[in-house]
């Protein structure tokens, strides 16, 4: 009814060489029906060394999932040794890309700012930015939830083309519910995208706010995904850990 497409992301993380990644796309391709690519659009996000492979195997054997990445720099190109830019993911076909990941945000420093940038690299480059935000356990239990997740989406919201702001996706992914095990409750999920979707209308208006896409993720496997996923305020899942396993990440999408 909300009319916004669902997108369910599987994050591989430094999962899986570029061999091991066609396998699995095969067989989690044979194990889905045309049916289960209409409810929801699916993105595989392998490491960057698998992209060009998965690239092929999808035109190849006409797979219509969505290619994904899970990082890129915020510069174009240049002296930035070890880096890949936005321009180079999209001309691999690449359609989305993770940035802000609580991973790269805690272990590689990534400020909200930085992630700005990257969001907007991303836009720039035609693709379309996966913005992770999530508090973390301390900052939770001292009830600093909603401050921290304004915080990390503003630089965003002001940086980024008002024009082109609903092709942002934003992944609301508690960062002490991933690789957890244990997924978030719900309800709480559903009253805290509620809020993040009232943020972006309160800052960009109602028709943006009712356009933006936000995912949920954290410990989304096949027993919880559909609890999510018929929440108001959720459009798709970030999913970790079960994206690799191709029975289970069938399932998941089958469910939700
Ligand atoms: C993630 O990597 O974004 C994630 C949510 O991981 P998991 O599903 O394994 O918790």
């Amino acid at each position: 009814a909300s009319g916004r497409v669902r997108l369910i992301s599987g994050n591989w993380k430094m999962n899986l060489n570029h061999l091991e990644a066609i396998a699995l796309v095969q067989k989690l391709y044979h194990l889905l029906r045309p049916e289960d690519f209409r409810y929801a659009e699916v993105g595989i996000h392998p490491p960057f060394t698998a992209l060009r492979s998965l690239q092929l195997t999808f035109e190849a054997d006409r797979m219509p999932f969505t290619l994904g990445a899970q990082n890129c720099s915020d510069e174009a190109a240049g002296a930035y040794t070890g880096e890949v830019s936005a321009p180079m993911l999209a001309k691999l076909g690449v359609g989305y890309v993770i940035v802000g990941h609580s991973e790269r945000r805690r272990l590689f420093h990534e400020t909200s700012e930085l992630v700005a940038r990257k969001a907007l690299a991303v836009q720039q480059a035609g693709m379309h930015p996966i913005v992770c935000i999530g508090e973390s356990a301390q900052e939770r239990a001292a009830g600093m939830t909603q401050e921290v997740l304004t915080a990390q989406l503003s630089p965003v919201l002001e940086s980024y083309p008002v024009g082109a702001i609903d092709g942002v996706v934003i992944a609301y992914e508690p960062v002490w519910a991933i690789g957890a095990g244990e997924a978030a409750d719900p309800d709480a999920v559903g009253e805290i995208t509620r809020a993040i979707r009232a943020f972006v209308s309160e800052r960009l208006g109602e028709a943006v706010g009712a356009r933006i896409r936000i995912q949920y993720g954290g410990s989304v496997n096949v027993g919880n995904a559909r609890a999510f996923m018929t929440l108001d305020d959720v459009d798709g899942l970030l999913v970790g850990g079960a994206s690799l396993d191709p029975d289970a990440f069938a399932l998941l999408i089958k469910s939700a």
